[in-house]
């Protein structure tokens, strides 16, 4: 049987890691010795894009890679610090020629492609607020999202225009400029400009926008159980525990060759796969291709990957591939894999040490938080199934919530309940955009409450037991049943409709919809197909349901909610629970 605890030798390992006494970090840290070693000032300009790039391009890391783009066919495209330092330059150039400025809001949709990096840091120099999307979202999660913030500048491909956008295009009364990065069959769309053409006119020499610490510069949207999708907003302060974070949880040494599996339409993909490398000057490779096995074995050995940033569905489709696909594949250099989003099993940490040789180091935070808060650190012990430890900044407790919402510390170890932090820090969202009601409702005093559930055991390690909202998590990506819910009920045939996590070997959690139907309307094979195919065409293949399922009515309340909770439960063959308020005959 194996052991409840994987031991770590500090001798063993080929490089010192950066965080050696848990104890002595926690104690010496400070936001200001951070800022200090960022060379900022207190209350002094800050902007997220000059430390990660600039600061570099005019020192010693100046030629050194920044990013190593792996298209799916063809050569490796590099840039250096100093290319990326002009590149971004120039695209901020563009956005101030078209009259674009500080506080604006700027979205990308695009792949993981060169272009994509440097239209985000570009406009952060800009003083622009960045909010990326992701590819596989149909046209109405982006529609969505570009009506809450008020997007004026669109950065994109042709084909994802042309498909997803163009369409809407008339309902997004904010979006002024569309910038293309690429030219399908040489035509441009209608109110799209070629991007390569304003770059190649723009000077690759920019004066930086004055931005502070508190300035908005990232807006990145989450999902809640009800209402619209929430824009939680970063500001260019968050460098600092992008930077702290990637030290410590990330562990993060200068000749690392670091690799971040994340795409920057999500938040890891931004503050990982984006920020926090850059800030230590660090090189990163990305991939533009979608998974594949052997492909990532073989990143891993040909890019001599050192430092590994994934998630659990992408460990889990690896142990699916088998571990003879991996004995054909070298890959010395690595020494440190870290994984988020989504529970990792104490299987999958298990199979790291035994098939890659190294164990995987779970780690926790969520799009509000902005950067990683508890984790399974290089020098400590793993408990396989532990979330690990709150990193050096970071005060993490466990609370209970009583009958008036009076919010109460758990003190003692191994209770349940729910998982908050305590304090303020650099990364910590400052709003939820035009929500003020919502961002309120998740403080009480100096208290974040976070929504999921979670235990902390006798020795201080933490352990995540669920989320306490309907929310559902599919693949790492965070995905509100109620925007899947309205688009099913804007299909004539549906009366009712709820949406649950079903869970699922691979991806965690998968999307499962239940409808009843409004009379006249007869429940079968023909129409469930096209109730997927209507969700998929309208939300795209990563928030879409897998599997519908007819029910004559569907569980509410008295009030009339619909009863997610019991729609999973019966699903599950589990316990109803409470059914005290549901409605009599649901
Ligand atoms: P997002 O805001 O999309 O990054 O999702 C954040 C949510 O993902 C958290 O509130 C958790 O419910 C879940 N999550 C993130 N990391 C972990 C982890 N290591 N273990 C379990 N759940 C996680």
């Amino acid at each position: 049987m194996r052991p409840d605890i994987i031991r770590k030798a500090i001798d063993g390992l080929p490089v010192a890691p950066n965080l050696l006494d848990y104890q002595a970090a926690r104690e010496a840290f400070s936001w200001d010795l951070v800022r200090a070693e960022l060379g900022m000032a207190a209350d002094a300009p800050v902007n997220i894009a000059r430390l990660a790039v600039d600061r570099h391009a005019s020192g010693p890391r100046a030629a050194r890679t920044a990013f190593r783009f792996l298209p799916a066919l063809g050569e490796p495209r590099s840039l250096s610090f100093a290319e990326l330092a002009r590149a971004t330059d120039r695209f901020a150039n563009v956005l101030r020629g078209l009259g674009v400025g500080k506080g604006d809001r700027l979205y990308v949709l695009a792949g993981r492609v060169p272009e994509l990096y440097v239209a985000v840091l570009g406009a952060l120099k800009n003083g622009t607020v960045v909010s990326p999307l992701f590819s596989a979202f149909g046209p109405d999660p982006i529609a969505t999202r570009i009506r809450i913030g008020e997007c004026k500048v669109l950065v994109t491909t042709a084909g994802l225009y042309r498909r997803k956008v163009a369409p809407i295009r008339d309902q997004l009364p904010s979006l002024q400029h569309v910038l293309l990065l690429d030219q399908d069959d040489g035509e441009l769309p209608p109110g799209t400009c070629a991007l390569a053409e304003l770059m190649a006119a723009a000077s690759d020499s920019f004066a930086l926008e004055d931005t502070g610490p508190e300035d908005p510069a990232l807006l990145h949207f989450t999902s809640g159980t009800t209402g619209t999708p929430k824009g939680a907003i970063h500001v260019h302060e968050a460098a600092l525990m992008h930077f702290a974070t990637g030290r410590y949880a990330l562990d993060l040494h200068p000749d690392d060759l670091f690799w971040c599996t994340a795409d920057p339409g999500w938040v890891t993909g931004m503050s990982y796969g984006i920020l926090a490398p850059l800030l230590h000057g660090v090189t990163s490779v990305v991939d533009e291709a979608d998974f594949d096995a052997e492909r990532w074995y073989r990143i891993l050995q040909d890019q001599q990957v050192s430092v590994w940033y994934t998630a659990p569905t992408a460990i889990r489709m690896l142990m699916k591939a088998g571990p003879e696909l991996r004995q054909g594949y070298r890959f010395p250099q690595l020494r440190f894999v870290a994984s988020v989003g989504e529970p990792l099993n104490p299987e999958a940490v298990w199979w790291g040490q035994e098939v890659l040789g190294l164990p995987i180091h779970d780690n926790w935070w969520q799009t509000e938080t902005g950067g990683i808060m508890i984790a399974n650190l290089p020098a400590l012990d793993i408990k396989p199934g532990s979330m690990g430890k709150p990193l050096p900044g970071v005060a993490a407790l466990i609370v209970s919530r009583g009958d008036g919402d009076e919010i109460a510390e758990v003190a003692a170890d191994d209770v349940v309940g729910e998982l908050a932090l305590r304090g303020r820090w650099p990364s910590l969202f400052r709003g939820y955009l035009g929500q003020e009601e919502r961002y309120r409702k998740c403080f009480s005093g100096e208290l974040y409450l976070t929504g999921d559930l979670a235990r902390r055991d006798g020795d201080g390690y933490f352990w995540f037991v669920g989320r306490s909202d309907d929310v559902i998590k599919s693949a790492g990506h965070l995905i509100g049943p109620f925007e899947v819910e309205s688009v099913l009920l804007e299909h004539p045939a549906v009366a009712e409709a709820g949406v649950i996590g079903k869970p699922d070997e691979t991806v965690g959690e998968m999307v499962k919809a239940f409808v009843s139907l409004k009379p006249g309307f007869e429940a079968g094979e023909t129409l469930r197909r096209e109730l997927l195919g209507h969700a998929r065409k309208r939300l795209g293949a990563a928030v879409a349901p897998k599997e519908i399922a007819f029910l004559a009515t569907l569980p509410r309340t008295r009030s009339g909610k619909i009863m997610r909770r019991l729609l999973k439960a019966r699903e599950l063959g589990l316990p109803e629970g409470d059914t005290s308020t549901l409605e009599a005959g649901s």
